[in-house]
């Protein structure tokens, strides 16, 4: 036995709050009656219609994404700027697995599981990420050390220890690069621990989301996961 608007969520036709929404206004039946109470539970076989249609499981299919500079990771944008969903070909409703910023390419992965997304941006997590950014300047030793152990960023969150290794140097243009690795997902974070130490990311790229790369995917090209690292990642 299942809750209604579990059930529907999963068939892939709306959010569990916008389910129960449609629960509540008179829009889904069950077993030929219309049910309005959303503790309802139902179960295999019955018959679940919603707007008098009905729902069906939906697949779940799990995708790693280079994503290109230039897009938006949220479903919709008021601005009509491209959205990385628009870019995969399919007709499952997909989100991405937490976010990167408008501006940052790199390892996504998208999916229409929630409870997988769920879990991999769970804070319990600590999944490692790992991003090559370029900085308005150089770190000298005392800064690198404070990323080592953790920083305060403007809420007053301290980061968690981090990962730091240099890339390159460019003394005549005053900025540098590495790579930084953290085991989080603050909003923002990687941008906010640099503007915490006085500096402006450049550049960001995320090279690396747990095991998962995509130095064989061009910005804006996919592939779906293979069923081994959907079960590495769980
Ligand atoms: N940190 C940021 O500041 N931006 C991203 O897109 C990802 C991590």
């Amino acid at each position: 036995m299942e809750r209604l608007q579990k059930v529907i969520a999963a068939a892939g036709i709306a959010s569990r709050r916008k389910a129960e929404t449609y629960i509540v206004e008179g829009r889904v039946e069950v077993n030929g009656e219309v049910v309005k109470e959303l503790g309802f539970k139902v179960k295999k076989g019955d018959v679940i219609l919603v707007d008098g249609k009905a729902i069906e499981k939906e697949n779940k299919v799990y995708y790693v994404m280079n994503k290109p500079k230039r897009s938006m990771c949220t479903a919709q944008d008021e601005f009509h700027r491209q959205t990385v969903v628009s870019l995969i070909e399919g007709k499952e409703r997909l989100f991405t697995v937490g976010r990167l910023d408008y501006d940052t390419s790199g390892v996504l992965l998208l999916t229409n599981d929630g409870e997988f997304a769920n879990m991999i941006i769970h804070p319990r997590y600590h999944i490692a990420k790992t991003y090559n950014l370029t900085i308005n300047g150089i770190l000298d030793n005392a800064q690198i050390k404070q990323i080592q152990k953790g920083i305060v960023l403007d809420d007053g969150v301290k980061t968690l220890p981090a990962k730091i290794k240099m890339t390159e140097k460019d003394l005549k243009k005053n900025q540098m690069s590495f790579d930084l690795t953290i085991y989080e997902g603050r909003n923002r974070q990687i941008k906010r621990m640099m503007e915490a130490l006085g500096f402006e990311v450049r550049r960001l790229h995320r090279t690396q989301l747990g095991f998962l790369r995509v130095d064989d995917l061009s910005q804006g090209q996919y592939r779906r996961l293979k069923p081994f690292e959907i079960k590495k990642l769980r």
